[in-house]
Order: structure tokens, then C-alpha cells, then sequence
């Protein structure tokens, strides 16, 4: 069965680039019904944070990426000690005691000499009683898989064949010096416990899948299909990496952006399809294949994600909206008048507040100077409250009648005087709402 997994590590809030990773896992299982495991990849304990264990909940549960089961790599650790166990005694886990100041060295020497920086190995030739003194002298060391220097090769589900010579890889470092497990180990002994089929992640991974597959077979588990997605970059095709903390999921529902624009965005962008708002994830899945992505750099624009959130918004009926007319204090019986005037003058929802602030309490008056006389006669021509909605053109046909003006010379000023603005709802529908209209005092007389 189709088996997929989002594994985000809890250090920090989920952002865009993350989605592109959690999206695309989702769609796969859904489109094959099969099954959506959240996994928290929690193996560092400073830096792991529960709150953002409930945070990346709440932004995917909002997203409706809905998972099958969650499962915590923290409550796994002996499952990953019993793998290292069999990698010892099959020969194909060794400790090395270089400090990270003796590695960079190293390394710099190997770059010097224009030779890849890769371990050396050095830890493998070490006599028992030489590796007893070095652990006497500075505790215990790391741990270190042993790569079998051959090509590693599989056939990437966006990449195509990908083909990695393992000599030029250092042999990963599975368990750090103070005990803790990494990621390339659990994530391993996971994937194959779970039973993952398709693991699609950033293509920052791509040197992390050459080795794991080298784990995965010797530990005789079953490679799963990779696919590596390209990274998101800006609008420029500059690196989003030092943006990504303000391109949270948080943020961008704060700023009013919906799910639906979001996913809609998502799950084509760099991919051969146009982006187009889709109002469901099943809707999304219909037309996702994973081969129709590209892998160079995807250009991302959050300014993209305003008009797919307006046209979502356009669509709504008064009780998909009705929640956040009761938030903002608009009386039921207006509500249904409010929101045919609001509704395609809106880019987010955050904008409702606005308009319910014009009806509220008026605008300041938007006056051109060669305005001034005739705002005034036709202030003084506006019937008393309560205004219904055959006011507007009673009202502007006397002020055609009495001061010869029509079209867009005669609408325009009145529009600007009572809504401060050049744009926004029929006014004839508007008009009824305003409780108060501050351009009255403008009325000559
Ligand atoms: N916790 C890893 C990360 O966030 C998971 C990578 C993977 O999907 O294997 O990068």
C-alpha cells in the first residue's frame, strides 16, 4: 500500500518551502488512497520544542493536510540503538575521535590540494589500544557508517537517474559524540519500519538518499521510490533561505491569505500546469503528477497567493462568511446587504473591516478642488437617513437635473466624497449602508 511521510524536525515554524514537501507527500497517498504519516523528526532534544510540535498541527491542520497517524521519533530511540547494533556487528559502523577543529582541517587541506573534502578514514585505521587511549583521553567518539565504494544509482521521480559515486561522500555520521542519533539513521530504520513507499523531499537531500539507500539495504529494507523537488527561490531567482522566517504558514494566514490559494499555488508551481484556484485538496490531487515538476529553482512570489485568496473569497456565500461578519459586530439583518457589497471589493478577509468601517463610521471626504461647489449642492440634495437602495438614483438624478452634470463627472466626485476612495462597491447598494456620512457638513447652506 501507498505509504507516505511528512517529517518535519519541531525547530521551528513550518514554512512555504516545508509545504511544497508536506503537500506533495499528502497528494500522493491521497490520489492511491493510501496512507499519511506525520512523522516529528524530534532526535535533537535542545533544539526540539513542543510548541512547535502543536504549531506545525495546527498550520497543516488548517491546510487540511489531514495525516493518518503521527508518529515521534523521540519515543523510537531503541529501535534506532538495535539498528546501530546491527551495523556494528556487521562491520559497517566504525567510532572516530576527530574533533570538529581536526575535521575542518582537514578538510581545508584536501580543498587546498584540489582534492574533494571527504573523510578520510582515518578512524578505520586505528589499532584497538589506540582507539581505547583516544576514548580514555576524550570520551566517546562519533559514529560513522561504512560506505561501500561503488556508484549508488536510482531512478528519481522528478531528477530521473541520478548516479552518485560513494567515494565522494564521507561516510555519514550516524551518532553523535554525546549519544544522540541523527536523522539519516532514524529516518532509515523508519521509512522501513512504516513501510514507506515514496519519500519526495527538497533536493537538498539528494547526497542524504545516496547514503540511506546504503542503509536501507543493509539493514534489508526495502528502498522506497525517491523524488527530490527543486528548492523555491524569490521572485528574482535569489535564495529564499534568510526570507523563509517571515514566509511561515503562520504568518501568511495572518496576513489573510487562504488555504485554498495556498495549496492552489503549491501544487503546480514549477510544474508544467497553470496554476489555477482549486477550492479542495481532492480537486488537487485530480490533476497532480509528480513527473510533470521540473528540477530547476521554482520561482516563488507570495504576491501570487492575492489574487487565487480573492477569487476564493468571490466565491462565498453569506454563511461561509457569516463567522467573521459576528466578529466584526455587523447586525444580522445587514449582513446579507453588507457582504453583496463587500464581497468582490475584497482581496482578504481582513479587508471586511474595512468596509464595515466605512459603513460604520463614514469616510473622510475625497474632494479635487474644481469639486468643492458641486459636492456642496449635492450634499445639500442628500435625503435624511434611513437610505434604501432607489436613494442613489433619485438622489443623483436631481443633482444631474440641478447642476447639468452626468457620466462620470457627475458619479465620480460623489463616490470619492462619500468613500474617500475611486474604487470599490455599487454605490447604489453602499449608500443604504452608511451609517453616518461625514461629507453631509460639506452641504452648502
Ligand atoms: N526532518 C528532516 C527534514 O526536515 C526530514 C527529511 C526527510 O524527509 O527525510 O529535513
Amino acid at each position: 500500500m501507498t505509504t507516505t511521510r511528512f517529517a518535519p524536525s519541531p525547530t521551528g515554524f513550518i514554512h512555504v518551502g516545508n509545504l511544497r514537501t508536506a503537500l506533495f507527500n499528502h497528494l500522493i497517498a491521497r490520489k492511491a488512497g493510501g496512507t499519511f504519516i506525520l512523522r516529528i523528526d524530534d532526535t535533537d532534544p535542545e533544539r526540539s520544542k513542543e510548541e512547535y510540535v502543536d504549531a506545525i498541527k495546527w498550520d497543516l491542520e488548517w491546510l487540511g493536510l489531514t495525516w493518518d497517524r503521527v508518529e515521534r521519533q523521540s519515543d523510537r530511540l531503541d529501535l534506532y540503538h538495535d539498528a546501530a547494533d546491527k551495523l556494528r556487528e556487521m562491520g559497517r559502523f566504525y567510532e572516530a575521535f576527530e574533533t570538529p577543529t581536526e575535521l575542518d582541517l582537514k578538510r581545508k587541506k584536501q580543498l587546498n590540494m584540489g582534492r574533494p573534502p571527504v573523510y578520510d578514514r582515518a578512524a578505520l585505521a586505528l589499532s584497538p589500544s589506540e582507539r581505547d587511549a583516544l576514548r580514555a583521553e576524550r570520551g566517546d567518539g562519533v559514529w560513522r557508517f561504512k560506505l561501500d565504494q561503488e556508484r549508488i544509482e536510482w531512478t528519481d521521480g522528478i531528477l530521473g537517474d541520478i548516479s552518485i559515486d560513494a567515494a565522494s561522500v564521507s561516510d555519514p555520521v550516524l551518532i553523535r559524540m554525546d549519544g544522540q542519533i541523527l536523522y539519516t539513521l532514524a529516518s532509515v530504520v523508519d521509512d522501513t519500519d512504516m513501510g514507506v513507499t515514496h519519500v519526495v523531499r527538497g533536493s537538498d537531500h539528494v547526497t542524504n538518499t545516496a547514503t540511506q539507500i546504503q542503509i536501507i539495504r543493509a539493514l534489508g529494507g526495502v528502498v522506497p521510490d525517491f523524488a527530490h523537488h527543486s528548492l523555491l527561490t524569490g521572485p528574482q531567482g535569489e535564495s529564499l533561505s534568510k526570507r523563509l522566517g517571515t514566509l511561515a504558514l503562520r504568518d501568511l494566514r495572518e496576513q489573510g491569505v487562504e488555504p485554498e490559494a495556498l495549496l492552489s499555488l503549491m501544487a503546480r508551481l514549477g510544474s508544467s500546469q497553470p496554476v489555477e484556484l482549486r477550492r479542495s485538496i481532492k480537486e488537487i490531487a485530480e490533476g497532480f503528477e509528480l513527473d510533470q515538476f521540473g528540477s530547476a529553482p521554482t520561482k516563488f512570489d507570495h504576491e501570487d497567493l492575492y489574487p487565487l485568496t480573492a477569487r476564493k473569497l468571490h466565491g462565498l456565500d453569506l454563511a461561509e462568511v457569516q463567522a467573521d461578519l459576528d466578529d466584526l459586530g455587523v447586525p444580522v439583518e445587514m449582513a446579507e446587504a453588507f457582504w453583496t457589497v463587500a464581497r468582490e471589493n475584497i482581496t482578504t478577509r481582513r479587508d471586511l473591516a474595512d468596509w464595515w468601517g466605512l459603513c460604520l463610521n463614514g469616510a473622510e471626504p475625497l474632494v479635487a478642488e474644481e469639486d468643492v461647489d458641486f459636492v456642496a449642492e449635492a450634499m445639500a440634495l442628500l435625503p435624511e437617513g434611513p437610505l434604501d437602495p432607489e436613494d442613489w438614483s433619485k438622489w443623483t438624478s436631481s443633482v444631474k437635473e440641478a447642476t447639468g452634470r452626468k457620466g462620470k463627472g457627475l458619479f465620480m466626485p460623489l463616490r470619492k466624497a462619500l468613500t474617500g476612495q475611486e474604487r470599490g462597491p455599487e454605490m447604489a447598494e453602499l449608500l443604504p449602508l452608511l451609517q453616518t456620512i461625514p461629507a453631509r457638513k460639506l452641504a452648502k447652506g
